[in-house]
């Protein structure tokens, strides 16, 4: 029987049409329960998952024990073109230099005179840059409509589109064209907290690489949607082998045996997954109990300078070969435990399950359109009436506290259902589970509960706002508070923003994205002096003082990954 994600109900989640069944198989083995939307009332789940995007309605309505897969507003990074146009304001603002790694991308028709410029110029003067471009459709995916030109006369499109460079030197295996998946999880954007997956796909082109002709997909695009029916899909490919995917760790292992800096590499890759989050700050709203999984598209060229392609939005799931299963499942149990469910989000069912068993205390009804969970059962008769309560009215004031929570009652009636704990060890339990005090429980005293012979726990939540796209006050990511920096590890996810206290800092509240920008820069000059110099005495004092920092970074990529602290001076001026 598979082990329960939490001692008490089973964790709920809700898979709306489309969603992988990967998700559903994890959580099944976790021992999670499927939402049933007959059975259940409508709140009455911990993780909701999408593949598209959710509603307004879903982030305002959200409870303080759920969790939904999406931010709100990512198509900011993950439509083609806003990304193009959210690049270039960044190159202007921030420098070129810095961000170097997107290929210089127009949005058609608009920007058809300027591009027309560049590829004027290119033609004549732009030595070392690739004469060939790329037409993408703007909010497509899998390779759809992509095409390949050298002659603007072969620029030919009937709908919104992007022309990007097209690097046309990408490093090759065995003659093949490949790209990186990365998987990457924003925790929050207010701070910015990204983690990067260590394992990751591998997506090869199916036939040998040549510029002698654009026309072949299976050359060109790495996409798995093209290359499952490329003819060469299924032949033992040399040094690619079967398929069309690799896992990261053999990618890794290639890359081991090349003459090359890894380390470096890997970094320059986790540099481009920040600097293109920071760009969709200001656009996201705060979504506390949001999370997203990005999927990051990155090409290595042929002097090992990776470039950014595209953010997607649900990066496929699908298990279409072994590679998949390795690095898929491992990849949902992992955003599983980021998501940091604790025995009070599985304590919050238990409000439901009164209902489903034929107890009487039921959970309240939307009022005026909202959610508005603050007590989980009608008071006891004799007190003002739970829609008075809820509703907003003045009375309503006393169940709240000022400090912004509310109180919630759980009945432990052992009538009602019979295999409930004893309240006191409950009580306790919970508490420990909890550990905090703005969620602590503590017991209800209250004199209109004795008369009913009833043990009761009373649970401060958090109160839930209802202003647009704001949800819960309380965070359910406890470690991005004050108060704590987040792990730098959960499973196999590695964080690798924030990376220092500077960046820790100045990722609260409005975020500086200025003073970011000057740490990763700063950083990445460390690194490359550092392996410039090589000088030993210089890393042993950077161990020093990378202790002093809250933070104890790791280099997100290699299979053990180093503290980042090993690899260059955190703290200390560059050179
Ligand atoms: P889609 O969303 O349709 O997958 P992408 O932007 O990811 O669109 O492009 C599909 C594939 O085309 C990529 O996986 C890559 O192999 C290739 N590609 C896209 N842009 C470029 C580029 N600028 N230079 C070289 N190859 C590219």
């Amino acid at each position: 029987m598979a082990e329960r994600e939490c001692g008490f109900a089973p964790l709920v989640f809700r898979l709306h049409g489309g969603a992988p069944q990967v998700v559903r198989e994890v959580l099944l083995e976790r021992g999670w329960e499927e939402y049933d939307e007959e059975e259940q009332e409508e709140g009455d789940w911990n993780l909701y998952w999408r593949s598209s995007g959710f509603r307004n309605s879903d982030y305002e309505n959200i409870l303080p024990w759920q969790r939904l897969n999406h931010h709100p507003k990512m198509s900011q990074i993950t439509r083609k073109d806003c990304l193009a146009r959210h690049m270039r304001r960044m190159k202007i603002a921030f420098g070129t230099a810095l961000y170097d790694f997107s290929p210089a991308a127009f949005i058609l028709p608009n920007e058809y005179r300027k591009f027309l410029g560049v590829y004027n110029r290119n033609r004549t003067t732009d030595r070392g840059k690739s004469r060939f471009w790329i037409c993408k459709p703007v909010d497509l995916s899998r390779g759809r409509g992509i095409f390949l030109f050298e002659d603007i006369k072969d620029l030919v499109y009937d709908s919104s589109v992007i022309v990007q460079r097209y690097i046309s030197n990408p490093l090759l295996i065995s003659g093949y064209k490949f790209d990186l998946r990365i998987y990457v999880c924003v925790k929050s954007f207010s701070p910015l907290v990204i983690y990067m997956h260590q394992e990751g796909l591998v997506r090869f082109a199916t036939e040998k690489y040549t510029l002698a002709s654009l026309d072949s997909l299976y050359s060109h695009l790495t996409n798995t949607s093209i290359n499952k029916f490329g003819m060469c899909y299924a032949m033992d490919k040399e040094r690619v082998g079967r398929g069309c995917k690799w896992t990261m760790s053999r990618f890794r292992s290639f890359l081991h045996k090349q003459d090359v800096n890894e380390v470096l590499l890997w970094h320059r890759i986790s540099n481009i997954v920040t600097l293109t989050l920071l760009t969709a700050i200001p656009c996201i709203p705060s979504s506390p109990n949001c999370l997203e999984l990005l999927g990051f598209d990155i090409l290595i060229d042929a002097s090992y300078k990776p470039w950014l392609l595209e953010v997607n939005h649900s990066p496929a799931l699908s298990l279409d070969c072994p590679a998949d299963v390795t690095v898929k499942k491992g990849l949902i149990n992992d955003i599983i435990d980021l998501m940091n469910y604790k025995m009070i989000d599985s304590f919050r069912q238990k409000g439901y399950c009164r209902k489903r068993s034929g107890s009487r205390y039921l959970r309240p009804k939307i009022s005026n359109g909202f959610l508005l969970p603050k007590i989980l059962h009608a008071p006891p008769s004799g007190n003002k009436s739970w829609n008075q309560s809820v509703s907003g009215s003045s009375s309503s004031q006393d169940t709240r506290s000022n400090t912004g929570y509310a109180t919630c009652s759980v009945h432990l009636n052992s009538k009602s259902t019979g295999h409930e704990k004893d309240p006191q060890k409950l009580y306790d339990e919970i508490n420990d589970e909890v550990g905090s005090d703005d969620l602590k429980l503590t017991t209800f005293n209250s004199t209109r509960q004795s008369h009913r012979n009833t043990p009761s726990i009373v649970c401060k939540l958090p109160s839930l706002r209802v202003h647009k796209l704001k949800s819960p006050a309380v965070p359910w990511n406890r470690v991005t508070q004050d108060r704590g920096v987040p792990p730098c590890r959960v499973g196999d996810f590695i964080l690798t923003f924030p990376f220092n206290e500077a960046t820790w800092k100045a990722s609260q509240d409005q975020a500086d994205v200025k003073a970011i920008t000057n740490e990763v820069h700063k950083l990445t000059n460390r690194l490359v002096s550092s392996f410039k110099e090589k000088e030993r005495t210089k890393m042993e004092s950077s161990q020093s003082i990378g202790s002093r920092d809250k933070f104890e970074p790791l280099l997100w990529g290699p299979k053990d990954p180093p503290l980042l602290s090993k690899c260059c001076s955190l703290n200390s001026e560059v050179k």
